[in-house]
């Protein structure tokens, strides 16, 4: 079975991992960019996520380059506690949450794809263009890449990267929020949708703060102020790197584009922040100590009423692009690549399916079908309770029923309402600690045993 992967972001390279796994060869990653850099900055890796991960021989590597979280705490923006509960191992999860850079886990994803599946699987410089016969059994992508970096390519007499078409059973679209394959299965869905809020996301090096491994959130729908650990206590007596996040409504006007490396000053930053300076965190020294802030809208994309075209299919954000309230984005990408993995070895293995054409794409179909039956309607509930705040939400009633503040949160939202919203959007999630300690596993049974 031959499978193409346009994207080598999380989604794009968890999905390769998951399908060599599950015993699928001929797979071909084909990335846009001409070099993997680490960009981007922290990102949460929720248990539902590190399972998975776990399940395809990684949580050393990942565990090695990241955090576990302890607890995510919840203040109002005058720093008074709302909600507080542990996360990971510590909530009785059988696998660990982890605070990454996301670009040194898409880095040390790509080196575990080079390793297992051979150093030629990902072709950078190599970007879709588009899939011929996209609705039937026999997609062909459409691929525009530069010879210097995939081998195989022509260039065009001019020195412009030449097209070439690569025919296969499956091509997965984990090609991000601006998906190729998406717009042309949508080509009147314009850009991605805009909330109104904006996001500036840095790291910086501050006093150890709490007990060195919580993760805050402070404020409400308006402006809020979020960060967590990327470093994990000890390593620096006193100090920790911070991942943050500051928000807040943009004025008229702004340009909104979702673009990642957009570089700003801190010091416009600083100054909405500062009235935040809390006895347990000083939020304007945190953002005035940032190595680099960059700026970025908080956009998504409507949920798809369809992600699968004949033998092709949405993954990642291509599918489902969502705020980062309650830190999914990677989680959900990496669910989905072990899903489809899941699927494709159940109804594809066997000699009928491996040499008989038509055999192998109802095998597709089928596997398809299936993906796309278990992720889309929960991918579609997620992004909808994320433009609700997701667990979020208990900061906006805090602010809504007492916006100047309150003695004990208990008096403006009872417990148990606390409590309701918080595990509402783990169910939704598929990261109830019950639920996903009892679910079985996603590597197929007819998985080869893991190399080493
Ligand atoms: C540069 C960058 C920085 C980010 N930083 C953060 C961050 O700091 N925090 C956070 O929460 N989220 C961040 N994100 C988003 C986060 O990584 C995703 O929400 C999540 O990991 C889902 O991943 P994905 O693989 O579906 O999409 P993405 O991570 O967006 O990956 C998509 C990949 O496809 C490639 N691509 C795009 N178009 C084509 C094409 N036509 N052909 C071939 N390849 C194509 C892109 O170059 C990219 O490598 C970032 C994304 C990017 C691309």
């Amino acid at each position: 079975m031959k499978i193409v992967i346009a994207g080598a972001g999380i989604g794009g390279l968890a999905a390769a991992l998951s399908l060599h796994r599950a015993g699928f060869r001929d797979i071909t990653v084909y990335e846009r960019v001409r070099e993997l850099k680490p960009l981007g900055v922290g990102i949460n890796l929720l248990p539902h996520a590190v399972r998975e991960l776990t399940e395809l021989g990684l949580a050393d590597e990942v565990a090695s380059i990241g955090v576990p979280p302890s607890r995510l705490s919840y203040y109002n923006r005058f720093g008074q506690p709302i909600w507080s509960e542990p996360r990971g191992l510590d909530a009785g999860y059988r696998w660990p949450q982890l605070s990454v850079h996301r670009g040194e886990f898409q880095l040390l994803l790509a080196r575990e794809v080079e390793r297992r599946l051979g150093p030629d699987t990902i072709r950078l410089g190599c970007r879709l263009v588009g899939v011929e016969h996209l609705e039937t059994d026999s997609p062909v992508a459409r691929v525009a890449g530069h010879a210097e970096f995939a081998k195989f390519v022509r260039e065009g007499g001019d020195g412009r990267p030449e097209e070439f078409e690569v025919a296969a059973d499956v091509v997965i679209g984990a090609d991000g929020i601006h998906s190729a394959m998406r717009a042309q299965a949508y080509p009147d869905e314009g850009g991605p949708v805009w909330n109104g809020l904006i996001l500036w996301r840095g790291t910086a090096t501050v006093p150890t703060y709490l007990d060195g491994r919580t993760m805050i959130m402070a404020g409400d729908g308006e402006q809020k102020f979020v960060s967590y650990p990327l470093v994990a206590p000890g390593a620096d007596a006193g100090a920790t790197r911070l991942n943050f996040i500051a928000e807040r409504r943009a004025p008229e006007g702004v340009d909104e584009t979702a673009d990642w490396n957009h570089a700003v000053d801190a010091g416009p930053i600083e100054r909405l922040f500062a009235d935040w300076s809390f006895d347990w965190l000083d939020v304007p020294a945190v953002i005035a100590a940032a190595d680099e802030i960059l700026e970025y809208p908080m956009v998504d994309r409507n949920a798809l009423p369809q992600w699968t075209f004949g033998g092709s299919t949405l993954i990642g954000d291509a599918a489902h692009a969502m705020y980062p309230n309650g830190s999914n984005g990677a989680s959900q990408a990496i669910i989905d690549g072990r899903t489809l993995a899941f699927h494709l070895a159940n109804e594809a293995s066997g000699p009928e399916v491996s040499t008989d054409a038509e055999a192998r794409a109802g095998a597709v179909r089928r596997a398809l079908a299936a993906y796309e039956a278990d992720r889309r309607p929960t991918t579609a509930r997620l992004l909808e309770m994320t433009r609700q705040l997701g667990p979020e939400k208990v900061m906006q009633l805090a602010y809504d029923r007492a916006p100047e503040g309150f003695a004990d949160i208990h008096d403006v939202i009872p417990a148990e309402e606390l409590q309701e919203i918080a595990d509402g959007y783990k169910r939704t999630a598929g990261f109830h600690p019950a639920a996903l300690n009892e679910r079985a596993s996603l590597t197929p049974e007819s998985a080869p045993p893991m190399a080493d």
